[in-house]
Order: C-alpha cells, then sequence, then structure tokens
C-alpha cells in the first residue's frame, strides 16, 4: 500500500482506465477488420487461382486441337502420296500395299476427326465456361474491393479516436507518478485491459469476489491505492 494520500491517484487512474477500455476496445475491433479483410482478399485470390486455371486448360485444349489437325493434314498427305503411287504400280503385290496403305491411313484419319470434333466441343464449353468465370470473377472482384473500401472507410474513424485515446493516455500518464503508471501497465496487461475498478457493496467489480470490510474502509477513503487480493485490480469506491 502506498504511504502517500492518493485520493487524486484514483481519480487519475480512472480516467486512464476509461482511455483503456476504449483502447482495447477499438484494438479488438481494427483487428476484428483486418481479419475480415484478409478473409475477402484470400478469397478473391481463390477465385482468381481458380480463373487462371480455366484459362490453363483450355490452352491446353486449344493445343490438342490444334495436334490433331496437323496430324490430319499429314495423314492427308500420305494419302494423296500413295493415291499416286497407286495410279503407278505395276504389279498386283505394289497395288495390294498401296491400297492397304491408303486404307489403313483413311481409318487412322476417321479416328483422328472423331477426336477433333470431341475436342472442338470441349474448347467450346472450356471458352464459355472461362469467359464467364473470368466475368464472375470481375463481378467479385468489384464487389470485395466495394466491400473493403467501405470497411477502410468505417474503421478510419475508430483509428483515429484510437489515436486520440492513446494520446489521452499519455497525457493523463504524466500527471502520475512512473510507479504508479508501471503499476497500471502491468495489471492491465494482466486482465485485458482492465486494471482499475469499481467496488460497489464490498464487491470488487472486476472479479466479482468479496473485498474485506477493512479493506472495504480504506477504498472507500481513498486514500492510498488498494488492489484487490482477488484479482489485483486497483479499485475504487463507487458511491451507490
Ligand atoms: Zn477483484
Amino acid at each position: 500500500m502506498n504511504d502517500f494520500p492518493a485520493k487524486s491517484d484514483i481519480e487519475i487512474l480512472v480516467k486512464l482506465q476509461e482511455a483503456e477500455t476504449q483502447i482495447v476496445r477499438l484494438k479488438a475491433v481494427l483487428i476484428k477488420v483486418e481479419k475480415e479483410k484478409e478473409k475477402l482478399r484470400a478469397t478473391l485470390n481463390q477465385f482468381e487461382y481458380g480463373v487462371e486455371e480455366n484459362k490453363e486448360k483450355l490452352l491446353r485444349t486449344m493445343a490438342a486441337c490444334r495436334d490433331t489437325e496437323r496430324e490430319i493434314q499429314v495423314i492427308d498427305d500420305r494419302i494423296i502420296k500413295s493415291n499416286e503411287k497407286l495410279r503407278m504400280v505395276k504389279t498386283n503385290k505394289e497395288y495390294n500395299l498401296f491400297l492397304r496403305e491408303v486404307d489403313d491411313n483413311k481409318k487412322r484419319k476417321d479416328v483422328l476427326e472423331t477426336e477433333l470434333l470431341e475436342l472442338l466441343d470441349e474448347n467450346e464449353s472450356m471458352e464459355k465456361f472461362s469467359l464467364e468465370s473470368e466475368k464472375e470473377f470481375q463481378l467479385l472482384k468489384d464487389k470485395i474491393e466495394a466491400e473493403q473500401k467501405e470497411i477502410e472507410k468505417k474503421t478510419l474513424d475508430d483509428r483515429e479516436l484510437l489515436d486520440e485515446y492513446l494520446a489521452n493516455q499519455r497525457k493523463i500518464g504524466k500527471t502520475i507518478t512512473t510507479s504508479v503508471m508501471n503499476k497500471f501497465v502491468k495489471i492491465s496487461k494482466m486482465n485485458n485491459g482492465s486494471a482499475v475498478v469499481g467496488v460497489e457493496n464490498e464487491v470488487c467489480l472486476g472479479c466479482f469476489m468479496n473485498i474485506p470490510p477493512q479493506l472495504y474502509i480504506e477504498v472507500q477513503r481513498g486514500h492510498s491505492l488498494i488492489s484487490c487480493p482477488q484479482c489485483s485490480r486497483i479499485l475504487y469506491h463507487i458511491n451507490t
């Protein structure tokens, strides 16, 4: 217990606590807002990743279409050549050989053409899907950016208020001794921003435990800084 009358210290500490309560509240609000913004960013990133994936898939089907078209071209050239050879054959054996060549190539071409049709179909739907997902992404991006702006606007006041309370607390802090200030800071840290609490009807309003009668009298007098034996918070008397 302090040996010096501390009536005014208590009054100062109550004011310091008022600022501290607001600081803790505002900091929590701002942290929540940051988390909210982070969540929105993550949602957008995830969507963007999906859009990029769709684009890559589309590029892959486009490449597959081109490859198949090229292969069909090569087969066509082979068929032409085999047909030319067919016109110039001299033996039956050669005739059968080139005929089979033409036949084989035609069969291969049929397979490739069926594949190409499937690929073109896939390509068409991929193109549509990719375009749609890009549009959706743009809409989501606009929406999220607007939301983030709105959040930013709303928190601007909270940030200013926080700065005000912090400045106010520094100002108040200068009017008490360093040891009292240190005590306040230490208890505040221990109790999540609640260092100074009232006592009402012999009950600490921080931990709701009863204060021993002798201590209660001293709190009522307010001549020294009294801490709650249970939660260590600095106590002040509330007149009821
Ligand atoms: Zn207590």
